[in-house]
């Protein structure tokens, strides 16, 4: 059996779920859904990134202590993520006990072997939070963002992590392993960004106390982009002896925005030749989402709250029009009108229509019998290019061109009923039957496909057609014979409120 370990960013409890984050989650579910379906071992983690001084400031404008108030926003992500049925294994919150100790184990571990030392550091500092800023976060390029006021040059002793001797073992590495980030733009630009040469980065703070104290000197906690890369390794028990860390690293899956790459594929890969464990496989880069053009964001007032479709149309129809909207790693246009579109035409229109179609027909031409299907194992629609390209773009991270395989099924299976025109021949006739049997074969294939898109409709699918209600998908061929029974539209149609 495969193992397939893939992994999200985790999500700064201080924002809010959104269309962004939603569509990182929807993509890494329908990935690890499929390879479940594959029979794989999956584990897919998300969870909540939880340190630093901002986390501690909002705690302390809502009088409530750090971790109470982590505790509140954490529970946002994990209630959202439920809403939209991600299916993760694990979800890691970086204040567990678990994930502290594996940051200060991993993290000594390069201390050990010599690539953390202590230098002075020097940077721009506001008095009144106790915090260094960088110079882009400033208001004006000047003053403090919480207090309007004019930060100052401050320097302190803290430690750095030798980033700089890792530059040519990570060009040599993503030379020798092209395939490791994808798609191949953003291996360019890694490399590029690589080629500048890298410099040490400061990794520790001794003026904020909410994060994980570096074990070798408590008066420093680490810098939260660096405790927080670590949960990858948390999630599979590094350091716990159980054999669960070599089972799973470094063969990971890393799901990740563009505006995070640098982060992802030149600090942490680094990371992990200093502690002597292999980089991680994969770097999965997703693209943006913007609304005629442009980024969403709340000042613009173009976003679009991935919560309120769920609960307006469906999580199914949400999931469906974020993964096949765009080419996975692109940048793309998305709009609530594009979304009510695609909803109708794909899933209320050509899915949901062709199951309401096979169900009455077979009422009223096949006795309420599931017509079975020509000769189970055969190709009854001519779709087996279809399943084998659907099949080849879910292994390849191409959601959308799976979703198209898929739905060119479907479509297949209208034309073979537009042709039979089963409704104009009398009860019981053998061409009907057999057309209605092949396209019921083709739906069922069309459900298993789609299911990492859309797994409620799917396994209704599957129950609409008498393919069995255990709750499971199928990939072989089933005779017919089950009772079946009209039931409201699977998608009815909707417009945009
Ligand atoms: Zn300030």
């Amino acid at each position: 059996m495969a193992n397939f370990y893939i992994t999200t960013p985790i999500y700064y409890v201080n924002g809010d779920p959104h269309l962004g984050t939603a569509y990182a989650e929807i993509n890494a579910d329908a990935f690890a859904r499929w390879h479940r379906l594959l029979g794989d071992q999956v584990r897919f983690v998300t969870g909540t990134d939880e340190h630093g001084l901002k986390i501690a400031q909002a705690a302390a404008e809502h009088g409530v202590t750090p971790q109470e108030w982590v505790d509140r926003t954490s529970e946002r992500f994990r209630g959202a993520w439920g809403k939209l049925d991600i299916s993760f294994d694990d979800f890691i919150r970086t204040t567990e006990p678990r994930h502290v100790s594996t940051v200060q184990e991993f993290l000594s571990e390069i201390y050990r072997r010599g690539y953390i030392y202590k230098d002075l550091y020097v940077g721009l500092y506001c008095i009144s939070c106790e915090a260094y800023y960088q110079e882009s976060e400033l208001v004006d390029g000047k003053d403090c963002p919480v207090h309007g006021r004019p930060v100052t040059e401050m320097s302190e002793e803290n430690y750095f992590f030798a980033l700089s001797k890792f530059n040519d073992r990570l060009i040599e590495f993503y030379e020798n392993n092209p395939g490791a980030i994808t798609p191949e733009t953003r291996l360019h630009e890694v490399l590029g960004f690589l080629r500048q040469g890298l410099t040490d980065i400061s990794i520790t703070r001794s003026s904020i106390d909410w994060g994980v104290s570096v074990p070798w000197d408590e008066q420093h906690v680490f810098y939260v982009w660096y405790d927080a890369l670590i949960n990858y390794l948390t999630a599979v028990g590094y350091g716990d002896g159980s054999g669960a860390f070599e089972q799973w690293w470094p063969s990971v899956h890393h799901l990740l925005g563009k505006d995070i790459l640098r982060f992802h594929a030149v600090w942490w890969p680094a990371m992990c030749m200093a502690a002597g464990i292999d980089p991680p496989a994969h770097f999965l880069v997703t693209g943006w989402m913007l609304v005629n053009g442009e980024k969403m964001s709340k000042s613009l007032g173009n976003q679009i709250d991935p919560m309120a479709v769920a609960s307006d149309l469906s999580s199914d129809a949400l999931r469906y029009y974020l993964l096949r909207a765009n080419g996975f790693g692109l940048d793309g246009d998305v709009s609530l009108e594009s979304l009510y579109r695609v909803y109708n035409a794909d899933l209320a229109n050509d899915l949901g229509n062709l199951v309401s179609r096979v169900v009455a027909l077979s009422i009223q031409k096949g006795g309420g019998r599931a017509p079975a299907v020509p000769e189970i194992g055969s190709d009854p629609l001519g779709a087996k290019p279809l399943l084998e390209g659907s099949i080849a773009a879910w292994n390849a991270f191409r959601p959308m061109d799976a979703i198209d395989h898929a739905m060119a099924i479907v479509r297949a299976g209208n034309s073979l009923l537009e042709r039979a025109e089963p409704w104009r021949r009398p009860e019981g006739d053998a061409e009907s039957l057999d057309a209605l049997g092949r396209v019921r074969e083709g739906l069922r294939l069309a459900a298993v496909l789609l299911s990492p898109a859309i797994p409620k409709a799917s396994l209704e699918i599957f129950v609409r057609l008498g393919f069995g209600g255990a709750g499971e998908l199928r990939w072989t061929a089933e005779a017919g014979g089950a009772t079946l029974e009209k039931r409201p539209p699977l998608f009815p149609r909707a417009v945009a409120g």
